[in-house]
């Protein structure tokens, strides 16, 4: 039996054909923030069921770019621009006129801004209201203290998310948040990330599946909550 509140947060959720290239239904959870009542439902929801669960952790990706199949390609353009361009200001040395010249071509490249990270928006709220930590596993370079790293494979190349040393404790359970599984890529690294500092991952929750990509199995069977199927 489904909760009534799922219809409205399904319909808030508007789907952008071919972005952000051709052949990918964008999920964008955008127009949900703007409706707060169903803003406010899809929390609640998360909230129900794991209040009173002894989950002392939540977690969530968060990522300036994401690594899911659609950009692999813009990724790995990116990859190779940076790495050519980065080669080749080492050459220069001290010309930094120059080098800030490259560093603007380069951001003006860079085909993966503006896919920003969506299960930071979902995670605090949850933490909060379950009175658990809440864990921003980074890319790296972005987190200043001692970090364990994590890679993982993409279609094409690896990436890696980061956790501070410390931010777990061998026992913790913890749950791991994201608007959205695809692959599932992103929530086996966060979870391999978690257990190899002693957590135990007691649950995934996701506001979207897409259930085609077959995400789930990446999971090692542990369980994963959705509100929303999309297909
Ligand atoms: P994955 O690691 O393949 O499960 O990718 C999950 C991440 O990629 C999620 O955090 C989403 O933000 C993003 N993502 C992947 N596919 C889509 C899509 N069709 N629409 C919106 N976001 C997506």
């Amino acid at each position: 039996e489904q909760d009534p509140r799922v219809h409205g947060i399904a319909a808030a959720i508007r789907v952008v054909p071919d972005f952000p290239k051709k052949g990918i239904m964008f999920r964008d959870i955008t127009t949900l923030l703007l409706n707060p009542k169903a803003f406010r439902n899809a929390v609640d929801l998360f909230v129900e069921r794991y209040l009173g669960k002894d989950i002392t952790v939540v977690a969530v990706g968060w990522q300036t770019e994401k690594c899911s199949t659609f950009h692999h390609s813009a990724l790995c353009l990116r990859k190779i621009i940076h790495g050519t361009l980065l080669d080749w200001i080492a050459t220069m040395n001290h010309n930094y006129d120059l080098a800030l010249f490259v560093g603007l071509v380069v951001f003006t490249l860079h085909p993966g801004r503006g896919i920003e990270a969506r299960g930071l928006i979902f995670g605090p709220p949850i933490a909060l209201a379950i009175g658990a930590k809440f864990i921003p596993l980074r890319k790296p370079k972005k987190l200043p203290g001692e970090v364990i790293s994590e890679k993982y494979d993409l279609e094409y190349g690896s990436d890696c998310l980061e956790m501070h040393v410390g931010a777990v404790q061998p026992g913790d359970r913890a749950l791991v948040v994201d608007d959205l599984i695809a692959t599932g890529g992103t929530l086996c690294a966060a979870m391999n990330l978690l257990e190899r500092a002693g957590a135990n991952v007691v649950e995934f929750a996701c506001v979207i599946e897409l259930p085609e990509l077959k995400g789930r199995d990446k999971l090692k069977g542990k369980p994963l909550h959705i509100l929303v199927e999309s297909r």
